[in-house]
């Protein structure tokens, strides 16, 4: 027999999802089961779901029966609700005194504009939850079987967009991002991943230095591309479109630790 006691016990220590209530919901990477105990209980209780593209199946099948999903993605190039629609929806659902999840991919506060819907929500003296998720940036580099940080390789990393607001490469100083970390790891970097290693290497980084293209991170169809600095742009014009790109020596350990072709 099957004693669930302690988890239900766990379950209703929470915090629960309360009417007029708006949660901001990390669903991590692509594995459902990254999402955490707070996102999981969420999601049972909510009556509305503002949900990001990518976002499991089988997340999404936990909701209440009568619950209203509401596709609210955004991607590059693709057909999308805007921020503003966005926020204004949450806001409306909120005051309707429903319990409104917002499900987004990773964690709402890393390059997901979360700090954004969180500010409309302080506007509009909404009150709400933040709960973290686990960011692609270091949880889908573990699917990959790379650590963001080692002690033999990176005692510091770097996150960075590779994609501006306005379209292109974001405007930094790429000489310092070069100098910044022994690890870099870019977000929405595979379209200008040729451009980037160019500013990198401009900066000083080393052609031959380890990189890795980890596509459809913990998710069926995950991928793993390793590559040097100098072939990066090569490389991630054969890589899928949802791509987190690693620089650094702590790539090498990709083949050691590759955990997930045993797990299956
Ligand atoms: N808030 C999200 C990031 C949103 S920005 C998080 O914390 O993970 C969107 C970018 O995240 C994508 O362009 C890609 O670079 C990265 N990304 C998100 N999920 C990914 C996945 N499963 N595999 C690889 N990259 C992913």
């Amino acid at each position: 027999m099957i004693d669930n006691r302690l988890p239900t016990a766990f379950f209703d220590s929470l915090p629960a999802l309360q009417p007029g209530w708006v949660w901001l919901v990390g669903g991590g990477p692509g594995d459902p089961g990254l999402i955490t105990a707070l996102g999981l209980k969420a999601l049972t209780d909510a009556d509305v779901i503002l949900h990001d593209a990518l976002i499991d199946e089988r997340l999404l099948a936990l909701a209440k029966a009568d619950a209203e999903k509401i596709y609210a993605g955004k991607r590059a190039g693709v057909k999308s609700c805007k921020q503003d629609e966005i926020c204004d929806e949450l806001i409306r659902q909120a005051k309707a005194g429903k319990r409104v999840l917002r499900l987004k991919g990773g964690d709402p506060f890393v390059f997901g504009r979360g700090g954004e819907e969180a500010q409309a929500l302080v506007r509009a003296g909404l009150p709400f939850r933040i709960v973290p998720g686990i960011t692609a940036g270091i949880g889908g580099l573990a699917y990959a079987g790379i650590p963001v940080t080692h002690r033999d390789t990176n005692h510091a990393v770097t996150f960075i967009t590779g994609h501006g607001s306005d379209g292109r490469l974001p405007h930094l100083d790429w000489g310092r991002v070069a100098k910044s970390a022994p690890t870099l790891v870019f977000y929405m970097g595979r379209k200008f991943a040729g451009e980037i290693a160019q500013v990198l290497m401009a900066g000083g980084r080393n052609e031959s230095e380890p990189a890795a293209i980890v596509a459809n991170a913990a998710r069926p169809d995950q991928s793993v591309i390793v590559t040097t600095l100098g072939g990066l742009g090569a490389a991630a014009e054969k890589s899928p479109a949802l791509a987190i790109i690693v620089i650094g020596e702590n790539v090498k350990l990709a083949e050691e630790l590759n955990w997930l072709a045993a797990a299956g």
